[in-house]
């Protein structure tokens, strides 16, 4: 099946063709770990996942690699270790574990390739240092790059294609953008490739004193260095590009490397309408939301609700109306066994631009349809395709379950059948009545009480019960 995406570069849908079929390659840039995930963070993370997904299936799994970074030397990273008095390394490592654990909750898969130090997943930028040195080293002997004042510039007009990813000219980017005038700059355009560092900041021994890297040029070494002088596709979402993803296209192309063929970018995320922000009041983080009960696979299917390159909305309606739909979903997949042969028109769907509302639909058509074993089965598969069901387990999700809750909920089912034993039928009503405002479905009969989470399951109705 071909896979069409459409290219930033180019403005138009083209045939996806792999540079290396045995190998195909892609990039997206990954998130500076500082603070949690925001739920916007996740927007790419799970666009790009789905793609990486659907590669796998087209390409076999063996055959892909994803690489995202962690952009874990910044000085956004600097001024909350100043703030909180905390150590840089102990702030890293804690958000980048939260990074993990947040998009594994949205089932994200872990990209392929891991970090050379510590062998946890994604590279982190402070391991390439010494490769963005020999790559700045090269561009100022080019002619792309100048030292001056402890600081290295990339010399933006020296490179013709600047601006056309994004689609201006560099004198339109001057007047629309903060560029920021300096007295080491020859043009108020070029970017840091490197800047001095004092002692109380990470530094590393260079030929233009002790310093450290400006962040652009950790994707175009790391990429480099990861996927070689050429790859297939590079992601990430529409804000990186412009400044970031044209100062990687100059830094690369006149590093002498060909660099990415296909270019996407994910539309921004919405709450409600607004721009998500700390000053309107409706901000949130991935965390924040799984910690009010909302199981990751429900972010993931609103998110994937809407194409990627369409502004998407997140609102409290479609997470509902997404938990609804989960559920029912999931009550069929029960007893399912998992294969690989997905329906052919949702491959299909996917395969156009990542048509994930395309796909969606045909889901809820499948699943009107499905009746035998063999149906079921193939829904499991196809619906793994999107990222949903990987941990589904006899019809509930893995995500959800909490050996807290279990517990608790087979407490209070055993006292339900204890209360009923004795005759106590008020008490019976009253635990029972207890489940259900919690969201747990329950089902008495002669044989006893069962229960099961409903899609309006809320464990915090739980808490102080045991
Ligand atoms: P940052 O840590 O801000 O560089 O962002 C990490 C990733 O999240 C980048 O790919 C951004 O483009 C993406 N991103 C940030 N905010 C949003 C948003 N509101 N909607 C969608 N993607 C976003
Ligand atoms: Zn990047």
């Amino acid at each position: 099946m071909t896979i069409t995406l459409y290219n930033t570069r180019t403005r138009q849908k083209e045939a996806f063709e792999p540079i290396d079929a045995e190998n195909v390659r892609m990039y997206v840039c990954g998130p500076t770990v500082y603070d949690r995930a925001h739920l916007g963070n996740a927007r790419p993370v799970i666009v790009f996942d789905v793609l990486y997904r659907l590669l796998r299936h087209v390409y076999g799994p063996e055959h892909v690699t994803y690489v995202r970074n962690f952009t874990d030397v910044d000085d956004k990273i600097n001024a909350r270790a100043a703030k909180s008095g905390r150590e840089i390394g102990e702030i890293t490592a804690e958000t980048s574990q939260w990074f993990l654990d947040d998009m594994a909750a949205v089932g994200a898969l872990e990209p392929s390739i891991r970090d050379q130090d510590n062998n946890r997943a994604m590279p982190r930028a402070t391991q390439y240092i010494a490769q963005m040195i020999v790559m700045i080293e090269d561009l100022i002997a080019k002619g792309h790059a100048y030292a001056k004042e402890g600081h290295v510039l990339f010399r933006v007009r020296s490179y013709e294609g600047y601006g056309k990813l994004s689609g201006r000219s560099v004198d339109d980017m001057i007047a629309g953008a903060r560029v920021e005038v300096a007295p080491f700059k020859e043009d108020p355009m070029d970017f840091v490739l490197w800047k001095p560092s004092d002692a109380q900041t990470p530094g590393w021994e260079s030929a233009w004193g002790r310093g450290r890297p400006g962040w652009h040029i950790e994707c175009s070494a790391m990429a480099h260095e990861l996927l070689g002088e050429a790859f297939d596709i590079h992601g990430g979402g529409n804000d990186l590009m412009f400044p970031h993803h044209e100062n990687e296209i100059a830094q690369s192309k006149c590093a002498g490397h060909d660099f990415a063929n296909f270019w996407m970018h994910n539309e921004m995320l919405q709450v409600e309408g607004k721009k998500m922000s700390k000053s309107l009041g409706n901000f949130f983080t991935v965390r924040d939301l799984l910690d009010q009960g909302v199981p990751g696979e429900v972010i993931r299917f609103v998110m994937l609700s809407t194409h990627y390159r369409k502004p998407m909305d997140w609102t409290e309606k479609k997470r509902q109306e997404a938990a609804d739909t989960l559920w029912k979903w999931k009550k069929l997949a029960e007893g399912a066994e998992r294969q690989r042969r997905p329906h052919l028109e949702v491959v299909a769907a996917l395969s156009d631009d990542l048509n994930t509302p395309l796909a969606i639909s045909l889901l809820h058509q499948k699943f009107a349809e499905a009746q035998t074993q063999e149906e079921r089965n193939r829904f499991l598969a196809t619906l793994s395709l999107i990222g949903i069901g990987d941990d589904w387990r006899d019809g509930v999700a893995v995500s959800v379950e909490n050996a807290f809750e279990t517990v608790t909920l087979d407490g209070i089912a055993n006292k339900i059948v204890e209360a009923r034993s004795q005759k106590d039928f008020a008490l019976s009503d009253e635990l029972r009545n207890v489940l259900t405002s919690a969201g747990v479905v329950v089902q008495i009969t002669k044989e006893g009480v069962s229960w099961e989470r409903g899609p309006n399951f809320d464990p915090s109705k739980l808490e102080g019960l045991k």
